[in-house]
């Protein structure tokens, strides 16, 4: 999956800002941000969408979302974690990916 735009970055092939990295996981800021924090965090290994995601990576995903948002001070503010899941909800990277969000006002529900 060398053409994966998200593979390349956590394997070091892209440049991305990157906040954090372990074995599992990496989060880095998103290019194109759609509020005043808004950083992505995702697998090492390639998983396409939510729907192939097994429990334990998906929880390692969401702990470390709500640790960098603490890190990033929009903890207490609140913030929001989202997955995009294929075509209808936006989906444009086929690279499973938590957006977190925060530093402004977020309508409800999402448009
Ligand atoms: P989604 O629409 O949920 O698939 O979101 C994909 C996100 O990835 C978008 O917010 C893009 O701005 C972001 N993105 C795409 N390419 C890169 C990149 N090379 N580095 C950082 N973020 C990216
Ligand atoms: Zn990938």
């Amino acid at each position: 999956m060398s053409e994966c735009v998200f593979c390349r970055i956590a394997a070091n092939k892209q440049q991305a800002d990157i906040i954090f990295e372990d074995k599992d996981c990496l989060a880095f800021e998103d290019t194109n941000p759609q509020a005043p924090v808004h950083f992505l965090v995702i697998p090492r290994t390639h998983i396409e969408t939510l729907l192939d995601a097994e429990p334990e990576m998906l929880g390692k995903l969401m702990r470390k979302s709500a640790d960098l948002a603490g890190q990033k001070g929009i903890d207490k503010s609140g913030f929001r974690a989202v997955i995009n899941c294929g075509r209808n909800a936006g989906q444009t990277v086929y690279h499973l990916h938590v957006h977190v969000m925060g530093g402004r006002w977020f309508a409800w529900p999402p448009g």
